[in-house]
């Protein structure tokens, strides 16, 4: 096939959602992905090698708005980030489509509000399993739905979580250290079934 009817450059999560919901409506999609896959090997797993040794970051650096280098954590490969991301699948919360105020400057209002996109989270958690239970957060936004999967109660997943914390001795959860809530609840993206 010579002929495309979109094309989409990067296999992340963006341009890979984008790429599946083209396809599903009956367009050619041609993905474009500068990374090879990433290969199958025990360092995969090690936390160490992945954080701390950035086995898998681009090497490669950035230049800030003053000229400043820094390591920008891009990953450069079939799956973009989403090879090593968390899987937390918090949405935005109402609040963070308004202006806001930060130290640093003035962040602009959205030109949409979080009931706007409310619909498309329903469907991006389903797309990626998204298990969770945020009825005891304060902070979280309405919802049509609950959560497409119940909590996930994975030992795999409490013992990366917790060898991570030991790692960085902080909690791996924004949520947490915003309301003091227990992490057990998600929102996680997971198919595994473990
Ligand atoms: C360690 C880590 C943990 C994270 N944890 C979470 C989390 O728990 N929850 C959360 O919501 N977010 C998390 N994130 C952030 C999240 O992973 C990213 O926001 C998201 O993956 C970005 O997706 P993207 O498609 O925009 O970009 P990317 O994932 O960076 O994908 C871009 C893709 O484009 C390719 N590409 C770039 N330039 C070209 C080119 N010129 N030609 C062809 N291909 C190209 C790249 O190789 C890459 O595959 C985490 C990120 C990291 C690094």
């Amino acid at each position: 096939m010579s002929s495309f009817d979109a094309i989409v450059i990067g296999s992340g999560l963006g341009g890979g959602v984008v790429t599946r919901r083209l396809s599903e409506n009956g367009l050619n999609v041609l993905l474009l992905e500068r990374g090879d896959f990433v290969p199958r090997e025990p360092e995969n797993w090690n936390p160490h090698a992945v954080f701390s040794q950035k086995r898998y970051h681009a090497r490669e650096q950035w230049l800030d708005g003053r000229g400043r280098s820094f390591d920008p954590a891009m990953h450069y490969n079939v799956g973009g980030s989403s090879k090593f991301y968390g899987a937390a699948m918090f949405r935005l919360r109402e609040r963070d489509f308004q202006e806001l105020n930060y130290q640093e400057g003035i962040s602009p209002a959205w030109p949409i509000r979080y009931a706007d996109l409310a619909p498309y989270y329903d469907q991006a958690e389903s797309m990626f399993f998204v298990h969770g239970d945020e009825s005891g957060d304060p902070t979280a936004p309405p919802r049509a739905h609950p959560y497409p999967f119940p909590p996930c109660v994975s030992a795999n997943l409490s013992n990366a979580r917790a060898t991570l914390r030991s790692m960085f001795n902080r909690s791996t959860n924004s949520r947490e250290r915003a309301t003091g809530a227990a992490a057990k609840d998600g929102p996680i993206g997971s198919s595994a079934q473990e």
